[in-house]
């Protein structure tokens, strides 16, 4: 059966309906474009994840809609987190607290298991007029007919036509590779797994978000994610290609260090899992992939968007979402749905994420010293002037950088700490 989207109704399907499939079919609705968005799972579906969202997150869901952020806010679901923990591999540990110039008064990122917030994006989506959901069909492929792109589901029995497509289908996507030929490169991917807990104790009283970084595990590391009730997110991850070339089993490195690292050990006393293991990839963006073709966008991890030293992509996510809105009202309105014309999608992502995603490049480089980095990891648990400019580096690009600078090192070396 094949439907061509009447364009009147929707000339635009998306894909997926995780963060980046969401957000552009909710920034579409809101220049008044139709979209009709496709998702293989039936809500609400669980997602592998850390479950940590940043404060850029935060600010694409005010983006959304500034009463969204509101709903967020007031979830039983939901933690507000103020900051991040590094704890080196010596356990010495520097707490670095986030900023918040804009909204001093609010929350400046939070921690809500997936299940929970992609629920709430998807019932913003469902009770938009503009936006029609289907759920439980997965798509297999897509080719070009007389009307557009056409996309089919496994059955082989659905078809659906439309001027645009989007494709949001998360890491892994096949219809993806359908865009960016080639082998996998597993140097551009990390391997995660995550696991949830109750009864862990030692939190920051401000929520905080821990990271580990073990000796034996660098340049990768576990984290420990505060959840309501009493619960957190534990996992840990690593580039796939040293998870490889080590055989490392995530699942062993997390038992080793909960008994191994006294430190962890006394956290995890009393401590049990609540669910099982679940591992998942992460497309990193270490480097530039295609973006679009014809007829068609990549948004969130089906791009390759996620920052390769933190691991988050909700945000770069939720933001390609935006830029494939803000694509697809020029095309719509230039009647211009070509490769040519779309690689100008490809080039506004990549103005507003490249600096941003080399320069996690490199800082993930450097982990890859370990001894490089427990020297700069202690240089800091040392030095309180030291954490000010790391908190300045989380939220600003331009401090960032001076991670790149010899400079940098330099005057870390001009110290007299313990090291
Ligand atoms: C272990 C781990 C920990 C992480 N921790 C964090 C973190 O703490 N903070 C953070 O910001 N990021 C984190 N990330 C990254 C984050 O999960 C992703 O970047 C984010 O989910 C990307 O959103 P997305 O919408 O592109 O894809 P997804 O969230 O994966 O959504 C894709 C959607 O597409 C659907 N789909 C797939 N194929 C099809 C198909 N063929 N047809 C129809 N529907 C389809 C899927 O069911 C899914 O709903 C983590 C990732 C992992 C693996």
């Amino acid at each position: 059966m094949e439907r061509v989207l009447d364009p009147q109704r929707s000339a635009v399907i998306i894909v997926g309906a995780g963060p980046a499939g969401i957000s552009t079919a909710l920034f579409l609705a809101k220049k008044g474009i139709r979209s009709t968005l496709i998702e293989k799972e039936t809500f609400p579906r669980d997602k592998i994840c850390g479950d940590g969202l940043s404060g850029w997150v935060v600010s694409m869901v005010r983006r959304i809609n500034p009463e969204l952020l509101r709903k967020l806010q007031s979830l039983p679901d939901q933690l507000p987190s103020h900051g991040v923990r590094f704890f080196a591999p010596n356990m010495k540990s520097v707490a670095l607290p986030y900023r918040n110039a804009k909204y001093p008064n609010e929350p400046p990122g939070y921690v809500i298991r997936r299940i929970d917030f992609d629920r709430l994006l998807m019932e913003e989506a469902g009770k938009n007029p503009l936006i029609e959901v289907i759920q439980g069909v997965t798509i297999a492929n897509f080719e070009y007919g007389e009307h557009g792109v056409v996309l089919s589901d496994i059955t082989g029995k659905l078809c659906y036509t439309a001027s645009m497509c989007v494709i949001a289908t998360g890491s892994g996507s096949k219809l993806a590779r359908l865009v960016i030929p080639g082998k996998k490169d597993y140097k551009r991917q990390a391997t995660g797994i995550r696991q949830y807990y109750e009864g862990i104790t030692g939190f920051h009283e401000g929520n905080f978000v821990d990271f580990y970084f073990l000796n034996e595990f660098l340049p990768g590391y576990m984290w420990v994610f505060p959840l309501p009730d009493g619960r957190a997110n534990v996992g840990a991850g690593i580039r796939t290609d040293i998870l490889k070339k080590r055989k490392l089993s995530l699942k062993l490195v997390v038992e080793q260090a909960l008994i191994h690292k006294p430190h962890l050990a006394e956290r995890f006393k009393h401590a049990h899992p609540v669910s099982g293991i679940a591992a998942r990839d992460l497309p990193l963006g270490s480097k530039k992939v295609k973006l679009s073709g014809n007829r068609v966008l990549l948004t969130g991890d089906a791009g390759f968007l996620i920052d390769p030293f933190t691991g988050e992509g909700v945000g770069n996510a939720m933001w390609s979402g935006f830029a494939a809105a803000e694509h697809i009202e020029n095309a719509l309105a230039a009647n211009r749905f070509d490769a040519a014309f779309n690689k100008k999608y490809d080039r506004f992502v990549y103005k507003k994420l490249w600096k941003e995603l080399r320069l996690s490049a490199w800082i993930q480089r450097l982990i890859n010293y370990p001894k490089l980095f427990n020297w700069v990891m202690n240089k800091v648990v040392a030095h309180p002037d030291l954490q000010h400019s790391l908190i300045r580096m989380i939220d600003d690009l331009g401090e960032r950088r001076k991670l790149t600078r010899l400079s940098f090192y330099i005057k870390l070396l001009s110290r007299n700490g313990t090291t």
